[in-house]
């Protein structure tokens, strides 16, 4: 994988962390957290509106914590090594999913167990 690949991918992961952070922007701010509702059914529905929003924003979170952890890699010179065998990780993975930590069989293993 050469630098210019690395640094192609590395725009892609900060234009996707920028996504997703402007996506939980403007999610949150949709959320009424009722200041002006005191009816039951209302309430029963910002409560659902609540929990939706946080179970999203937790995957949320963990994808802005695995594309950090991503970008981090590319810094110290790690980045596109497998966690689990040392290999090269293919580069057809790195392009749709550059925050993979495993190469190809690796991930094979992974879904296996
Ligand atoms: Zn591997």
């Amino acid at each position: 994988m050469d630098k210019k690949e690395i640094e192609r991918l590395k725009e892609k992961l900060v234009a996707e962390r920028e996504r997703i952070a402007e996506s939980m922007r403007r999610f949150a701010s949709e959320l009424d957290f009722g200041d002006d509702t005191d009816h039951g059914e209302e309430e029963a529905d910002e409560a659902e509106e609540t929990a939706n929003f946080l179970s999203v924003k937790q995957s949320q979170d963990k994808r802005l914590e695995q594309i950090d952890s991503a970008l981090e890699r590319i810094k110290n010179g790690t980045f596109g090594a497998c966690a689990e065998c040392g290999k090269s990780i293919e580069k057809e993975i790195l392009n749709i999913d550059p925050e993979s930590l495993l190469c190809k069989s690796c991930k094979m293993k992974e879904r296996k167990r």
